[in-house]
């Protein structure tokens, strides 16, 4: 299927072109004709699968037909979305799309300047991307008139939901005109979802897909077991002797990202870190760094790099394991990108156990584990579920049991008889069924069948 045979006009099919953009992608072939006739749209989708232009190119298209001009401090098209970083980049495809279209866009979201967010009000906005709380504030400073809203979108509803909007969320959708066109877009479903969908969707198009180009499909994965302390040193170890290049490397805390960032600088290697406590301007330098290849890593919590679309990068390392096992998904996703060979690298000590086993429970998978001699875990983490026939131990745990007589495989409180994959047919033939549930996994959005396995 063609963009041309989605009935896209010509402006928009101009710009596609100079994009480079070939034909649509699944989402955007289902969503585009559902938007074009006005219809609300319930759509499973999460970055990669080019949503963003699934919603962006009807609306734009709607707007422009429909003609007209927005009258001071309204807005016709309202998108929500999570994160200043995805608002920023959701309205830059806005602006991408639209570079032919005689439409005003802008976007707001807090930790910056409101004034000249108050200014682009203030003469009407054919498009309005923005974050809930700031939007909320723009409201209730009377900055905002909903009367001509015609569409609102909500992008990456789940995280909005996760990062605690729902109350912004109420108090928006209350006062937004009932009669309009809503389009949901969410990478999970869980039941709060499903309420928000039937509170705010009338019949809607239900539009499935499955990321662009399968990214986990190609993503090979591995775990290196370690110690707490030893980590930095063993990544470091890594990236020296792997010859890493660009890599998205992600932290549990803040402060962790920080720190990391210190370690690395101080061993002359260019790093930079992005999360919650940055100042907007510095997060989006970072990231701009980092997309023009100036920094070589970029160390994030999840929050901060939810929805981000960096392309192309062949290596994400998990620092540190996510907490909520989901997001493992949407952290691997982000290399192994169109298509390209991605390299997933997690480095796990024995408190993460944990949250390792809900990974390779969500995932259906047993990751492949290995040390590096001399930044051994002084425990052995051990693999969970059942290991594929065949799988023997690693050589890294045989010379380590035969180093250490008498000391235990497992540590204590772990199931008795678990043993270290990390090499054989076995682990082979598990690595490959690993690769195609993972691939099945982001399809679903990184939801388990039996629902989330990560503790919140
Ligand atoms: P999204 O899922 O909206 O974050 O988009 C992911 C990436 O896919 C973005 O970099 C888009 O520019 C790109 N993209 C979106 N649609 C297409 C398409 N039809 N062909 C090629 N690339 C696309």
């Amino acid at each position: 299927m063609s963009f041309q045979a989605l009935k896209l006009i010509d402006p928009l099919l101009r710009t596609l072109e100079s994009l480079g953009y070939d034909k649509p992608t699944p989402v955007q072939q289902q969503a585009i004709p559902a938007v074009l006739a006005g219809r609300d749209l319930l759509a499973a989708a999460q970055t990669g699968t080019g949503k963003t232009a699934g919603f962006a190119l009807p609306l734009l298209q709607r707007l422009t037909m429909e003609g007209g001009k927005a009258a001071p401090q309204s807005v016709r098209c309202l998108v929500l979305a999570p994160t200043r970083e995805l608002a920023e980049q959701v309205y830059e495809s806005f602006r991408r799309y639209g570079g032919n279209l005689p439409l005003r866009s802008s976007v707001a979201y807090g930790g910056v300047a409101i004034d000249p967010q108050l200014a682009k009000l203030r003469k009407g906005l054919d498009v309005l991307v923005a974050t809930p709380g700031r939007l909320l504030d723009l409201h209730r400073q009377g900055a905002v008139n909903f009367g001509e809203l015609q569409t609102l979108v909500l992008d990456e509803a789940d995280r909005m939901l996760d990062l605690g909007f729902a109350q912004d969320l109420d108090a928006l959708f209350a006062v937004l005109p009932a009669e309009r066109q809503t389009l949901l877009f969410s990478a999970t479903f869980s039941d709060a979802i499903r309420a928000m969908a039937g509170k705010l969707l009338s019949n809607p198009v239900s539009v499935q897909a499955s990321p662009v180009n399968a990214a986990a499909r190609t993503v090979r994965q591995m775990v290196y077991t370690t110690d707490k302390k030893t980590k930095p040193a063993l990544f470091l170890h890594l990236l020296r002797t792997k010859r890493w290049g660009q890599a998205l490397v992600f932290v549990k805390t803040r402060k962790g990202a920080d720190q990391l960032v210190s370690q690395l600088q101080a061993e002359g290697i260019s790093a930079d870190a992005i999360h919650g406590d940055k100042p907007q301007p510095a997060r989006l330098r970072a990231l701009e760094r980092f997309k023009a290849r100036e920094v070589q890593l970029l160390v994030a919590t999840d929050v901060a790099a939810r929805g981000l679309d960096i392309q192309a990068l062949p290596l994400v390392v998990n620092f540190d394991l996510p907490t909520v096992a989901e997001d493992y998904v949407h952290r691997i996703g982000r290399t192994g990108r169109a298509g390209a060979e991605g390299e997933a690298v997690s480095l796990v000590c024995a408190d993460e156990v944990e949250l390792l086993r809900a990974i390779e429970t969500l995932t259906r998978q047993v990751l492949k584990r290995d040390e590096v001699p001399g930044f051994e875990a002084d425990h052995r983490v051990p693999s969970t579920g059942t290991p594929a026939a065949g799988a023997k131990p690693s050589q890294a745990a045989r010379r380590a049991s035969a180093a250490r007589p008498g000391r235990p495989m497992a540590p204590q409180g772990l199931p008795k008889g678990a043993v270290i994959v990390a090499g054989g047919k076995g682990a082979k033939a598990a690595a490959k069924a690993a690769a195609k549930n993972v691939a099945k996994a982001m399809a679903r959005g990184g939801r388990s069948p039996g629902g989330r396995s990560g503790k919140r």
